[in-house]
């Protein structure tokens, strides 16, 4: 019987899409090891078992993995970010492919054609957003970094190779700053200090950043200073924002923002069409997949000009609007009201005239259109990690689209999804993985699905 602390020889024969490698014991027992890679001949000490599986540490690598590379980031393995940074990345496409077609077929029981995973042409560097908790460690030093693994304990960050060099820059004024003026730092246990989190968003095409730091109150004591130094070393820095936040919550953002610089919102591009974003609103983190992304929705819309088209989870708009000039109408429902507003700015920037967008509830705003008799040809759907669920899945099969293209950054839910679908008639017709997200475990997926006649 295998128990904690034991040192065994393992082989990696498979991957979880959260980052653990798996290997069986002679006696068919799954021992997941972080860390570690398909094809590695491992020592693994044992760290719990359970009944049917137990978890492990890579102690030594005996032979390693043909697939196995020195990672390049100083954090990687503790920051809580990348997960497969000590594998080429056609490996990680694969597994990720693979993390598609397990839960589609699986979760959602369906056979289906997966395409290949539409694979990025930069894997670092590619990310326009980042959250950055701040805090202190013992000595007093201030940290600006981001979570561990499944913990709060901060791992401070100077640089991250997934976000752009100009976001170090932000950190080290930012650190600086505090550090000198004893800015207080919020402490989570007790929901005392100021300075919660540092957000940074950078919009490419037009190179503009944004920085917003979010407090416990209004702003900060000596900020006209702080506004100074982060002029004075980033030309680009398009607006500065205070959001307030005095909620003792995980939630990052509080309901209140004051613009202490510009205008408060950047401007970017996606697939030739200008985007307003605002501290608030969804934006695709990376904007080279998301035109990629984009453009397969495109293809699986199918459109010939004479469509009505509904925008599900629309965000500021996007997704329906890079498609308005190819359908007769376009409705976007989104439930946050500054990305509505900012969908609507989008609309009008744009010249797009055929649509319109409604502040709501997607599942609610769906039934009600439905009962004005609203029937879209083709429905967008694009939800959260949750997923539309079932009552959404049976108001748009209501509809009667003929076309669904779903946009899921979760294939667990995704596959779910589609199960929903298949019962009311819709064929999932193939599923295309996009991988907007490397060297982390997540994956997004767009999927085709059409009425059965
Ligand atoms: N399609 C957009 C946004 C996708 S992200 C894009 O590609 O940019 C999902 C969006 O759903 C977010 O904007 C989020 O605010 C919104 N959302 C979350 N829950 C919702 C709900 N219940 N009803 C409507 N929109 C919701």
């Amino acid at each position: 019987m295998l128990k904690k602390n034991d040192l065994i020889q393992l082989k990696i024969t498979s991957a979880t899409a959260e980052g653990s490698g798996v290997g069986r014991t002679e006696d068919g027992l799954a021992v997941f090891v972080p860390m570690s890679a398909i094809g590695d001949e491992l020592t693994v000490r044992i760290l719990k078992v359970k009944k049917t599986y137990a978890f492990g540490k890579l102690e030594e690598i005996i032979t390693p993995s043909p697939a196995r590379i020195e990672p390049d980031c100083p954090n990687f393995s503790k920051c809580g970010g990348c997960v497969w940074r000590h594998i080429t990345y056609a490996e990680e496409c694969r597994i990720k492919e693979r993390k598609v077609r397990d839960a589609v077929e699986r979760i959602g029981g369906i056979q289906t054609e997966i395409k290949p995973i539409i694979a990025c042409d930069r894997t670092d560097r590619y990310r326009n957003k980042a959250q950055l908790p701040v805090g202190k460690d013992r000595d007093g030093n201030v940290q600006i970094g981001f979570y561990s693994f499944h913990s709060h304990r901060i791992v401070d960050c100077g640089d991250c190779a997934l976000q752009p060099e100009q976001f170090a820059e932000v950190i080290k004024i930012t650190r600086e700053f505090a550090q000198k003026y004893d800015v207080p730092i919020y402490d989570e246990t007790t929901g005392k200090g100021r300075l919660r989190h540092l957000y940074i968003r950078y919009a490419e095409i037009s190179d503009e950043l944004m920085v917003c730091y979010v407090v416990n109150g209004n702003g900060l004591k000596h900020e006209d200073i702080l506004l100074k130094n982060l002029r004075e070393a980033l030309p680009n820095l398009k607006t500065v924002i205070f959001n307030s936040n005095r909620e003792k919550t995980n939630v990052i953002l509080g309901s209140k923002n004051r613009v202490a610089y510009g205008e408060g919102t950047i401007e970017d591009e996606l697939c030739g069409k200008r985007f307003r974003i605002s501290p608030f609103s969804f934006w695709q983190v990376n904007r080279a997949q998301a035109e990629k992304l984009y453009s397969k929705a495109r293809e699986y819309a199918n459109l010939s000009g004479s469509e009505n088209l509904l925008d599900l989870y629309c965000g500021t708009g996007t997704i329906g609007l890079t498609m308005a000039d190819g359908c007769a109408s376009l409705i976007g429902v989104e439930i946050i009201p500054d990305a509505v507003r900012d969908a609507e700015l989008n609309a009008e920037r744009n010249g797009v005239k055929n649509a319109r967008f409604i502040c709501a509830d997607a599942p609610a705003a769906a039934e009600q259109l439905r009962q004005e008799g609203v029937s879209p040809d083709v429905v967008i759907l694009d939800p959260p990690r949750k997923g539309c669920g079932e009552e959404l899945v049976e108001t748009v099969a209501k509809m009667q689209p003929e076309r669904v293209v779903y946009v899921s950054c979760d294939p667990a839910t995704l596959a779910r999804d589609l199960k929903y679908f298949a019962e009311r008639g819709y064929v999932t017709r193939e599923v295309t993985p996009c991988d907007m997200f490397s060297r982390t475990a997540h994956v997004e997926s767009v999927a085709l699905l059409t009425r059965n006649p």
